[in-house]
C-alpha cells in the first residue's frame, strides 16, 4: 500500500455497478457517437445542474474550446479574463485566435468585476471569468457590464459543478458556462466535460461542432471538430452521479474539520463560503502570510508524503509560453495570491484522522517557519 496523500483522489462508483453498466456495451457494439448512456446523462445533468440544455463533450477543455467557438467571435478580438485559473482557460481563448486581456482578482479569487470596464476597448468581444473553487463570480455585475458594453459571457464553472447560486444552477449564468468531469473533479466521467446552454438552437451548434457537423448520413451542415464524450465515459458519470451528494457529504465534513483545526490561526486564511451560495466543497484552498511560509510549507508537507498542490501558480498570464506577448495589465492581487496559495488534500475518502495528522503538519511546519 501507498501511503502518500495526494492533493485529490478520484472517486470511483462501486466495481460491479460500473461493470454492470456497461455490459450491455458488449451485446450492442454501440460505444460512442451519441449513445443510450450519452442521451441519459445529458437528461439527467440537465435536471441536477437547472440548466435548459447541455452538450457533453470528451472534456472540459474542449467544452470551452468549442463554447467560445459556437459565438462566432471575432478572429483578433479581445475577450477579458482572469488570470488566476488553470491554464485551460486561457489556452481556450488563444486557440480561437482571440486575444486575453488579463483582470486582476479580488478576495475570492474571482475576476474583479470593478476593475472590469478600465480594459474594455472597442476590440472587446467578450468576458470569460471563472468561478475559482467553487466561489460564484459576481454574476449581476458582470452580467450588467456585458449588457452595457453588449459582450458575451463565458463562464469556466469547472470547480462549481452542482453549486446553485440564489437557487439558480450555476451552470445557468452567462451566454454559455462549461463543465469539466475530468478524473480529479467533484463529478467525473473519467475525463468529460460539457456546455451549458440556454437555446435549442445553441445547443445544435454545439452538436455540430462537436460531432463534424455530421447530422446524417449525407448531410454535413457545418465545420465541426470531433469532441464527443464515449459511452464508458457517460457511463462512469451515471454511475458517479448516484453518489454525487454522498461524495458533497463526506467532502464536507473535511472541510469542517480542517476549519476547527485551524480555527483561531490568525497567519492563515482561509476560504469564506458566499452568501446565497450552496457549495460543492470541491477544494481546501489556504492563504499563507507570505510566499516563503506558503512554500516552506508545501516542501514540509512533501517530505511528510503529503502532497498539496500550488493552484494556481503561476498566474496564466505568467506561463512561459505567454511571456511578453500579451497586454501588461495590473495583476498585483492575482500574483500575490498565487505566491501564497495552497491547496490541502480533499476528497470524500480522506480520513478525518488524516485531516488531523495533516492540519497538524501545516501548523507545525508554520510556526518552525
Ligand atoms: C479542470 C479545469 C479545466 C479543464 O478541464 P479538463 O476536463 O481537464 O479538460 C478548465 N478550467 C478549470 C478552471 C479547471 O479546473
Amino acid at each position: 500500500m501507498d501511503d502518500k496523500i495526494l492533493v485529490t483522489q478520484s472517486s470511483m462508483p462501486p466495481f460491479e455497478e460500473y461493470v454492470e453498466m456497461i455490459k450491455p456495451l458488449w451485446e450492442s457494439h454501440w460505444l460512442t457517437n451519441m449513445g443510450d448512456y450519452h442521451k441519459r446523462l445529458e437528461d439527467e445533468l440537465r435536471t441536477y445542474l437547472k440548466v435548459p440544455e447541455i452538450s457533453l463533450t470528451v472534456n472540459g477543455h474542449m467544452a470551452l474550446e468549442l463554447a467560445l467557438q459556437s459565438l462566432n467571435l471575432p478572429k483578433g478580438g479581445e475577450v477579458i479574463t482572469t488570470p488566476f485559473t488553470f491554464i485551460s482557460t486561457t489556452h481556450a481563448i488563444i486557440r480561437n485566435g482571440l486575444v486575453p486581456v488579463f483582470c486582476d482578482v479580488k478576495e475570492d479569487y474571482t475576476i474583479d468585476e470593478s476593475k472590469i470596464e478600465e480594459l474594455i476597448t472597442e476590440h472587446t468581444v467578450a468576458i470569460v471569468p471563472v468561478h475559482v473553487y467553487g466561489n460564484i463570480c459576481n454574476v449581476e455585475e458582470i452580467e450588467q457590464i456585458a449588457y452595457k458594453y453588449d459582450l458575451k459571457v463565458i463562464y469556466d464553472a469547472a470547480h462549481a459543478f452542482g453549486e446553485t447560486y440564489q437557487g439558480k444552477g450555476v451552470g445557468s449564468f452567462g451566454d454559455l458556462s462549461t463543465f469539466s468531469f475530468h478524473a480529479t473533479k467533484v463529478f467525473h466521467t473519467i475525463e468529460g466535460g460539457c456546455v451549458c446552454a440556454k437555446t435549442r438552437e445553441q445547443y445544435e451548434k454545439l452538436y455540430n461542432l462537436k460531432n463534424f457537423g455530421i447530422r446524417n448520413e449525407e448531410l454535413i451542415v457545418s465545420v465541426g471538430a470531433n469532441a464527443k464524450m464515449n459511452e464508458f465515459q457517460a457511463a462512469m458519470g451515471l454511475c458517479n452521479l448516484k453518489y454525487l451528494q454522498q461524495n458533497i457529504e463526506a467532502r464536507k465534513r473535511v472541510v469542517e474539520r480542517y476549519c476547527e483545526n485551524f480555527s483561531g490561526e490568525t497567519k492563515l486564511r482561509l476560504n469564506q463560503y458566499q452568501k446565497g451560495v450552496e457549495p460543492n466543497y470541491a477544494y481546501m484552498p489556504v492563504l499563507f502570510e507570505t510566499a516563503e511560509l506558503r512554500d516552506k510549507v508545501y516542501t514540509g508537507l512533501r517530505q511528510k508524503n503529503i502532497f498539496s498542490r500550488k493552484y494556481f501558480y503561476p498566474i496564466t498570464a505568467d506561463a512561459a509560453c505567454f511571456r511578453n506577448k500579451y497586454k501588461k495589465n495590473d495583476l498585483e492581487q492575482a500574483r500575490d495570491y498565487s505566491n501564497r496559495i495552497l491547496v490541502l488534500p480533499l476528497y470524500a475518502s480522506l480520513r478525518i484522522e488524516q485531516v488531523d495528522m495533516i492540519s497538524k503538519a501545516v501548523l507545525e511546519i508554520q510556526k518552525e517557519g
